[in-house]
């Protein structure tokens, strides 16, 4: 099957994943689309396996089946030692569906407090999947600690509140491109990049 690797579907609907995958894939030969760009729009596939990697592998397979679209996916979440590795991989839901990320964040930090072990880690598998359904995983981490207080204005989600081992910011208080050298999705990003370049090289 002929596989078109220059436009790519990156299958997600969280638009700080969209703007990171962007970021990370710059420079690249490649168009990367959402989902809600295609004519038809593909259904949003289920993401309720126990793991990243079975979420990640099921969400690319599913939409580059759907699409005949290349198609990246990324399962990713905050793990806190304290709760057992929660919110985990299921970061987005955990705190409700419809929660803002400030809301999400009020509640970890209220769950931690008077907590002394604050030990968390972002992970990231982001997964390429072809429309013939063969799927390739890259994986990243990072390792931190959950914040007393919220701080800095970048990135999304869990970022203001999770400050990076041995660098003492919190991930919001980085430029997307400091953010991309530490972080679990710009770790495995990089892997991802790699493999784009060495496919748009072959
Ligand atoms: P999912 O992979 O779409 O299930 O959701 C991942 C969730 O984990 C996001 O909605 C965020 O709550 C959280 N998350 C994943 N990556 C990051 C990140 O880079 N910064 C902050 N929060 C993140």
């Amino acid at each position: 099957m002929s596989v078109d690797h220059h436009r790519i579907l990156l299958g997600s609907a969280n638009p700080g994943k969209l703007k990171e995958y962007r970021e990370i894939l710059d420079g690249l030969d490649l168009e990367l689309v959402a989902p809600n760009d295609l004519d038809r729009v593909p259904p949003e596939p289920a993401e309720d396996a126990p793991t990243f990697e079975e979420n990640a592998r099921h969400k690319a397979r599913a939409y580059a089946l759907a699409s005949g679209l290349q198609t990246i996916a990324d399962d990713s979440g905050l793990e806190v030692y304290a709760l057992r590795g929660a919110p985990g991989v299921r970061s987005r839901r955990f705190f409700g569906e419809d929660a803002s990320a400030e809301d999400r964040n009020a509640r970890l930090l209220a769950m931690l407090s008077g907590v002394e072990d604050r030990s968390a880690r972002f992970v990231c598998v982001t997964a390429l999947a072809s429309p013939d359904g063969h799927v390739e995983l890259f994986e990243g981490e990072v390792h931190g600690e959950i914040a007393k207080m919220p701080r800095g204005e970048g990135g999304f989600g869990y970022d203001p509140v999770f400050v990076i081992a041995g660098d003492g910011r919190t991930m919001a208080e980085l430029s997307p491109e400091e953010k991309h050298r530490v972080s679990h999705r710009g770790l495995a990003g990089a892997k991802l990049r790699a493999r784009l370049a060495a496919g748009q090289r072959a």
